[in-house]
């Protein structure tokens, strides 16, 4: 009987094990799979915490429609019924001490007409004459692996970007767009300046694909995301789990590999899968070799607040699902989601329920990261009040630091990827990388490489 072990219980750990675990089952392998996991609670980044009539999702709070490849799952964990649909409203940008709405002809905050660039409230009559430009100028230089925002700066001009398309990708994209590649974030805008001429021509030509899913775009479960967790969970209740249990080394001993865990107990396996943060891969293995790649996947930190009341939600504006904060906007925060608005299962009787973003990208998060639980309360008090007015103390709260957390695919993320993979299928055979540290990291990305792991794997048993 050959032995898996599934290093981190996240969404990737438990997609790899549930796959393995099905593809062993069908194949009647002779093997068993253990899924360690340092913590007592299962889901890592994806974290559902229910209190006081609230649901706040302090880690992941939803899935992105468009990615087919979850429907399956949540067919076969029987959750169809519990799906929910985030609420559609309008979007608005804090900036210069004010709520602006953002256009609503817009993908990205890109315009996708001429009437949409002239109507908005965010940009000056020079900076909507400079993003003319798309519509005359051709790509000659621009490639996939060229940065993002030098390629959106060329078409569309310096001052719709920082002020308009920028503050709505930072909300999609952690990290600086100018160090992010075009290929790993909007592929499709430089197939459409290449085939239209024009990005906002192209995107106008296909709205249909944003529109296609309807006004659907996200979807979570009416118990919390964490209820796929807790479903596969019970999928998988014929493996071996530890939970609790940190491994420390992986230790390649012969054919097979010795885990040790930081309780002194070990344990033997014939493959093994690390889908924890590459982080706790690098302390794992300890490799010098692998140092220099582990060093370049970069991750940026982010600290949530969430803040529900004894009041209704008809105070926020009309419509409105939250706001992302621009450069000039006065507040701390970088962004906030309407929660009660956005997802309605999340609050009994729309009582508001708001959730504050703090990024390590921001200018005040040094000091913020340092601040009391207390103290961080106060800071996003005041810029809840400065930006929706006056409200009571808050009934409940939930303050989580996410640090070094979000992985950053910067320009050579890609190659460093591929680095490590080499490296690691040299000198560790039957080992294997796995998660959101080199795969992607939207919770479907995560299940699509727990089900590509699991496939490798089961080759070797
Ligand atoms: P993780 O969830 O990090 O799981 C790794 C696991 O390994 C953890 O449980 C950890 O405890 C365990 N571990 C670590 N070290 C050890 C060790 N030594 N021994 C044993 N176990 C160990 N994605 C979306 O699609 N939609 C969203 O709305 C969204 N929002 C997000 C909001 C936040 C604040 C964050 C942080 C992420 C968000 N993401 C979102 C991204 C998504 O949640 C993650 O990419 C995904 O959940 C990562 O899953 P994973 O299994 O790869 O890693």
């Amino acid at each position: 009987m050959k032995k898996v072990a599934v290093i981190g219980g996240g969404i990737t750990g438990l997609s790899t094990a549930y796959y393995l675990h099905k593809i062993i089952q069908e194949r009647k392998l002779a093997a068993d799979i253990v899924l360690i996991e340092a913590d007592e609670r299962l889901g890592g980044k994806i974290h559902t915490v229910k209190r006081d009539g609230f649901i706040m999702e302090v880690g992941a709070d939803s899935l992105v429609a468009r990615k087919r490849n979850v429907d399956p799952l949540i067919d076969e964990l029987g959750l169809r019924e519990e799906v929910v649909y985030n609420a559609t409203g309008k979007s608005y940008l804090h900036t210069d001490g004010k709520l602006k709405l953002i256009p609503e002809e817009a993908v990205f905050g890109i315009p996708l007409s001429l009437q949409a660039l002239a109507e908005s409230e965010l940009v000056s009559a020079e900076g909507k004459v400079e993003a003319l430009k798309d519509f005359y100028t051709t790509n000659e230089t621009f490639t996939k692996n060229d940065s993002i925002g030098l390629f959106l700066e060329a078409f569309l001009g310096k001052e719709l970007v920082e002020k308009q398309i920028a503050p709505v990708l930072s909300g999609v994209y952690s990290g600086k767009l100018n160090e992010l590649t075009i290929a790993s974030t909007l592929p499709y805008l430089l197939d459409y300046k290449n085939q239209y001429g024009s990005i906002m021509k192209g995107l106008a030509e296909n709205r249909q694909t944003f529109k296609s899913q309807g006004e659907k775009k996200f979807l979570s479960f009416a118990g919390g995301t964490s209820v796929i967790i807790e479903r596969m969970e019970q999928a998988l209740s014929d493996i071996e789990w530890m939970k609790g249990c940190k491994v420390s080394h992986v230790i390649r001993d012969g054919e097979q590999y010795t885990l040790n865990l930081e309780d002194g107990r070990s344990l033997v396996a014939d493959s093994v899968v690390l889908s924890v943060p590459h982080q706790a891969a690098q302390s794992m293995l300890a490799n010098e070799s692998l140092n220099e790649d582990f060093a370049e996947l970069i991750g940026s930190s982010l600290i949530s607040v969430y803040m529900g009341f004894d009041v209704s939600d008809e105070l926020l504006p009309e419509n409105g699902t939250g706001f992302i904060v621009a450069d000039s906007s006065g507040l701390k925060c970088q962004a906030s989601t309407w929660t009660s608005r956005k997802w309605t299962h999340t609050s009994t009787n729309h009582q508001l329920l708001v959730r504050l973003f703090y990024k390590s990208s921001g200018p005040h998060y040094e000091r913020l990261q340092g601040l009391s639980e207390e103290e961080m309360l106060q800071e996003a008090m005041s810029d809840l009040q400065q930006s929706i007015g006056q409200l009571p103390q808050p009934t409940t709260y939930a303050i989580t630091r996410w640090t070094d957390s979000m992985p950053n695919y910067h320009l050579r993320h890609h190659e460093v990827v591929q680095s490590l993979e080499r490296k690691v299928a040299q000198q560790y055979p039957d080992l294997f990388l796995a998660g959101c540290s080199y795969y992607g990291v939207g919770i479907p990305d995560c299940i699509a490489n727990g089900e590509a792991t699991a496939a490798r794997v089961a080759e070797l048993l």
